[in-house]
């Protein structure tokens, strides 16, 4: 059995995230489906922290991810890492703390193994990847469990990220993974990982079979690779302005 794993959305561009729990279950349970995972990735802040103690349907909380019985899904823990050569999602990490940001790549990279998150490039040849740098530094690798070959919010280098999976895939274990970095309610599982189904009893467990569900998955062509023309031009016009329009202009 697949199940659906969005694991990369922010919920809103600040982090004054929605404060309707059941909504945001009810979307995910939608378009995701039974057992699906969605991932609030914290930023500069605490939101999936802020997003878990918000009313609403009863859940059962394993320390890195809740689960809400009544519709059957899971919200996983996430915070993306701004490190001096570009941004990473790190998924699974226990609540209550956040990884230090601004430090170089490799320190992050070392951190968060030690914290035992699975580690995921993002957006690797978009605004504030890694890209780059990984293809300078091909030994940095070793450390990841995944890289988005897709990146619903980035209107370039989704392209060159597969290219760059396809180069590398057959020297690193790593899955190639499509997510939405939605930042709000309706891109939630814009894009999606469809993964083998895995089981778990606590959220170590959690974490070493969602980090083996990830490395099985070579092929994207069945994952839902949409694209959110709105949802990106908001993101960059806030966050990278001028980056963005050399980019059109070229
Ligand atoms: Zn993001």
């Amino acid at each position: 059995m697949k199940i659906k794993a969005d694991l990369h959305n922010h919920l809103s561009t600040f982090s004054n995230i929605p404060r309707e729990f059941n909504k945001t279950i009810d979307i995910t349970k939608k378009r995701l489906g039974t057992k699906g995972i969605l991932g609030i990735i914290n930023t500069n802040d605490k939101r999936y922290e802020t997003f878990s103690n918000l009313s609403g349907y009863d859940r059962e909380n394993i320390g890195n991810a809740l689960y809400i019985p009544k519709k059957d899904i899971w919200v996983l823990r996430g915070q993306e890492v701004f490190t001096k050569q570009g941004h990473l999602i790190v998924v699974g990490l226990e609540a209550g703390f956040n990884l230090q940001n601004n430090r170089n790549l490799e320190d992050s990279l070392k951190e968060s193994k030690d914290n035992k998150g699975i580690i995921i490039a993002v957006h690797s040849f978009f605004i504030g990847g890694i890209g780059p740098y990984l293809i300078k530094n091909h030994k940095l690798l070793k450390y990841f469990d995944g890289i988005e070959v897709r990146n619903g919010e980035a209107f370039y280098g989704n392209k060159k990220a597969k290219m760059f999976y396809e180069l590398i895939k057959d020297d690193f274990d790593l899955g190639a993974l499509s997510f939405s970095d939605g930042h709000s309610l309706y891109e939630i599982g814009n894009c999606y990982t469809s993964l083998n189904n895995f089981s778990f009893n606590d959220s170590e467990e959690l974490n070493n079979n969602l980090r083996e569900s990830i490395k099985q998955h070579k092929k994207y062509s069945k994952d839902k690779q949409h694209f959110s023309f709105l949802g990106s031009l908001e993101h960059s016009l806030k966050f990278a302005p001028i980056a963005a329009f050399s980019k059109i202009k070229n």
